[in-house]
């Protein structure tokens, strides 16, 4: 389990090293900021979405790693994604982190993002984790108000 726990560590220490996504989008059609005042992390997601579906997603931000690693990994994951879709790996990623069970099916579906499961020991952690998502949700609907963990 430890090399296990090692290998995910080194997932997010290299997305937090290498952010993937992680620029500024002129032809974003969605966009929202997300803080966690309780750690400092910062999070600007830009989207765009075509027909219901996400052809493009990036950010921009700064923050603790788990923050920062946590928007990177889920920037891989919703590109080509039905706004639906996301939706739902919001769901199934909220309830992993947070300590909520999920099903086999849905954990397979998360694939890499289960690396932060965790973060649910640690209720500060779960902020900096889901800060990204959140944020997501905010762009996806239109909530250009700072969208906020507290
Ligand atoms: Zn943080």
């Amino acid at each position: 389990m430890s090399e296990l726990r090692d290998l995910y560590q080194e997932l997010i220490l290299d997305h937090n090293k290498n952010p993937r996504n992680f620029r500024e989008m002129a032809e974003a059609t969605h966009q929202a900021d997300g803080h966690n005042p309780l750690c400092g992390d910062r999070i600007r997601i830009y989207l765009k979405v075509v027909d219901d579906r996400i052809a493009d997603v990036t950010f921009k931000g700064s923050g603790c790693a788990i923050s920062q690693s946590s928007a990177s990994l889920m920037t891989t994951f919703l590109k080509g994604k039905t706004v639906f879709e996301a939706r739902e790996l919001f769901q199934h990623f909220h309830d992993l982190v947070t300590g909520h069970p999920v099903s086999p099916e849905k954990l397979a579906e998360l694939g890499k993002l289960a690396v932060f499961e965790g973060v649910q020991e640690f209720p500060t952690r779960v902020k900096c984790a889901s800060l990204a998502w959140h944020t997501l949700v905010s762009a996806l609907e239109g909530d250009s108000d700072l969208t906020t963990t507290e």
